[in-house]
């Protein structure tokens, strides 16, 4: 039975991706621990499916290299925020995405989906074949051959249970609660919000004046008011921008979403009467080293 539900859940996802699925056929796809596992699969499909390896350039050349998506975060969001945005298998080279149902797939932790465009872009080789208790050969491709279907029956729930305009609503709330989060930062007068309003509902922001106190620091006081807020330096290019990052959950409340603020402006206040870091500058900083001779 937890094979039903599995492929009730592949059939529906891959239709919130426009996959390509003609009438009585089945989605292509399986239920996996997370994302980080849904992408190896699909590498490994990709790899055995098309000797590609050998003349990635001339590949690259024609213009026809399939693609993999990682919509870890943003495959349960896009269907239902931006519906219009073409990303999926409405793209013909896209031939798998990989999304977590633990992220806003709305499940508790161990569950991620990969779907393959069709058949034919899942290689025969991953397909392992088994007999079940004497029923017909079952294909099953996962790399963790035993798991607990309790995560299979949590998606299945939700998606039957919520259906596209629960998800749509629970995606909404969240995606307001960025906004009341983004403008309650933008109040303070202090921050400059980095990330944009489109996208996965998330606020990146960083300290307008980090001279005396750095966003780190920041980071480590709000701990203490029970917020993980982490801190990091931007990728190489952009490395002098260090910036505080809140990824807003479906769970977050609007009346959370204003309790950060307010503990965040707490902290600023806190870190004002500390000393400025002179030492960890000192220590940190390649400038002001006393190597140079
Ligand atoms: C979270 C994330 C992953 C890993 O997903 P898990 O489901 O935790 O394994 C991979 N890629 C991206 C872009 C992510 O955001």
């Amino acid at each position: 039975m937890a094979s039903f539900r599995q492929n009730r859940c592949v059939n529906m996802i891959a239709h919130l991706f426009n996959a390509p699925i003609g009438d009585g056929e089945a989605a292509v796809g399986v239920g996996t621990v997370g994302s980080s596992e849904a992408i190896m699969l699909a590498g490994f499909s990709f790899r055995m499916s098309c000797n590609y390896s050998n003349d990635i350039k001339l590949i690259i050349y024609r213009w026809d290299t399939p693609i993999h998506v990682d919509a870890a975060s943003g495959g349960f969001i896009a269907p239902f925020l931006y519906p219009g945005l073409e990303w999926d298998f409405r793209l013909q080279l896209v031939k798998s995405i990989n999304v977590s149902g633990h992220k806003y797939g709305l499940v508790y932790a161990g569950i991620g989906w990969v779907i393959w465009r069709g058949k034919e872009d899942l290689s025969e080789e991953l397909i392992l074949h088994i007999s079940y208790l004497g029923a017909n050969q079952q294909p099953t491709f996962t790399l963790n051959s035993s798991k607990g279907s309790s995560q299979v029956i949590a998606q299945y729930y939700q998606l039957i249970r919520l259906g596209y305009e629960g998800y749509k609503n629970a995606m909404e709330n969240c995606q307001e609660n960025a906004r009341v989060l983004k403008e309650g930062l933008e109040k303070t007068g202090k921050f400059t919000i980095i990330s944009k309003d489109i996208g996965v509902p998330l606020v990146a922001f960083s300290l307008k004046d980090s001279s005396r106190h750095n966003e780190f620091e920041v980071s480590e006081i709000l701990r203490r008011f029970g917020w993980i807020v982490p801190a990091y330096k931007m990728p190489p290019d952009a490395q002098h921008i260090t910036v505080l990052r809140v990824v807003i959950r479906e769970d977050f409340s609007r009346t959370l979403a204003e309790r950060p603020v307010i503990d965040i402006e707490k902290v600023l206040h806190e870190l004002n009467s500390l000393p400025a870091r002179v030492m960890t500058k000192f220590v940190g900083d390649d400038e002001g080293s006393c190597e140079e001779s």
